[in-house]
């Protein structure tokens, strides 16, 4: 039965995969609709032929990368309890100390290290994938550094999670992740507060505005929507990539707006400028915290599904599994997989939510700054440093997109400028 279950799950894994990869390279089509071609928005009419090639081939690599990966995490820890795995890493951690905690430490490492082990490849091919395409610039000790960086920061993370949900599974099988819900409110907010100044840092580094003339200017642009100067970012990322990003994180005194330095070093000030206001916006409009909204609604639903359906999988493949009972930590790996399939599964709507907080924060920068010719350039270079598609198929857009995509962003701003023009005259 063991074999047999083993050899089930590999096959629908390969089964989803040739899916994937059938929709991705035969099936899917990336083509503008007539209307839109020759437009701004067109591809065509800002790369060049090579740009053109390299994008859609990079675009369907990256977007079979990504469909293989959260399965196969659901895959190892799957394995993981059919053959024995986790309840071995639970007997060595007993072997190993006779202290509870001790024990969970371990545990914890041995699950830790085989899922850093089974996924590093699938990374590893992502990482030298964006290095093929010359997304990607950095060098591979940094990047296996950010690796060891990411296995410990999660490391640290379980150790204070999971002793706490097992101890509140042996107080209450029935209401364990109501109070697991409860404890996660202070802890999220905790994390997102600490994350700019304790987290980020590790990986970069982040201060004021170099170039000095293009500071007043974006600080003139924040001062105007009430950020203090204090709020605003350069981080180092040009030695890594030669994609562009900026980003709002941080909540309470830490919150903040953060510029790549690679962007402000391939833009124009009023392209910049642009970007600025579109960050503006999420800052002033507060996405941050709708986003911790959403998420501890997210997770309350969540963490209740997830008890259900530990007890369903239990009661009837406990035995198959090796998990004798909910509140035995062998059940780690069942609630890991279990919690990621419903995340993977609720993406298409968190990722609904964020398109609409980012098509409000173009319309607020567009307002902000007027100028849609910068905005367009703006968001063409975008599309050309990160060698994205304009037009991605329609699951890649709802399981993998947080923004609009290109076609729609662009479209929108011309139709700004077309308006302003009518207005002009
Ligand atoms: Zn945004």
């Amino acid at each position: 039965m063991v074999r047999k279950m083993g050899v089930y799950a590999v096959l629908a894994y390969v089964i989803y995969g040739l899916f994937f990869y059938w929709y991705l390279f035969y099936f899917a089509d990336a083509s503008l609709p007539f209307e839109y071609q020759g437009t701004k928005a067109d591809s065509a009419t800002f790369l060049n032929g090579r740009e053109l090639m390299l994008t859609e081939e990079y675009s369907k690599i990256r977007n079979l990368l990504f469909f293989l990966s959260t399965p196969f995490e659901w895959l190892f820890y799957f394995l993981i309890l059919l053959f024995g795995f986790s309840k071995a890493f639970k007997s060595w951690a007993e072997n190993s100390s006779k202290y509870k905690l001790l024990q969970t430490a371990i545990y914890l490492i041995w699950l830790s290290f085989f899922a850093f082990l089974a996924t590093l490849p699938l990374s590893y091919i992502s990482y030298s994938l964006s290095k093929t395409y010359n997304i990607s610039t950095q060098t591979f000790p940094s990047w296996m550094k950010e690796e060891l960086i990411d296995f410990w920061i999660n490391y640290g993370t379980l150790l204070i999670i999971v002793p706490v949900v097992y101890w509140l599974m042996k107080k209450s099988v029935k209401r364990w992740w109501f109070y697991a819900w409860l404890l996660s409110i202070p802890f999220t907010l905790f994390m997102m507060f600490l994350q700019p100044i304790v987290i980020d840092p590790l990986y970069n580094d982040f201060y004021p505005l170099k170039n000095k003339e293009l500071e007043t200017k974006i600080l003139t642009l924040a001062n105007k929507a009430h950020i203090p100067a204090e709020h605003v970012f350069e981080v180092n990322m040009a030695e890594k990539t030669n994609s562009m990003n900026a980003y709002v994180n941080g909540i309470g005194s830490n919150a903040r707006i953060v510029l790549w330095d690679t962007t402000l070093n391939k833009l124009s000030d009023e392209q910049i400028l642009f970007i600025m206001a579109h960050e503006i916006c999420h800052y002033v409009e507060n996405h941050i915290y709708i986003g911790i909204a959403l998420y501890l609604l997210l997770s309350l639903i969540g963490l209740y599904l997830t008890s259900r359906m530990m007890n369903w999988v239990i009661a009837r493949h406990g035995k198959e599994l090796k998990i004798p009972e909910v509140k035995d930590i062998r059940s780690l790996p069942l609630f890991f997989m279990i919690l990621s399939m419903l995340m993977f599964t609720a993406s298409p709507f968190s990722n609904l939510i964020s398109r609409y907080e980012e098509t409000r924060a173009d319309r607020y920068a567009i307002n902000m700054t007027q100028n849609p010719d910068a905005a367009i350039t703006a968001f063409q270079e975008l599309t050309r440093s990160g060698l994205s598609q304009v037009n991605p198929p329609f699951l890649v857009k709802i399981f993998r997109y947080s923004h609009p995509t290109m076609l729609e962003r662009i479209s929108t701003l011309e139709e700004f400028e077309l308006k302003q023009r009518i207005k002009d005259k």
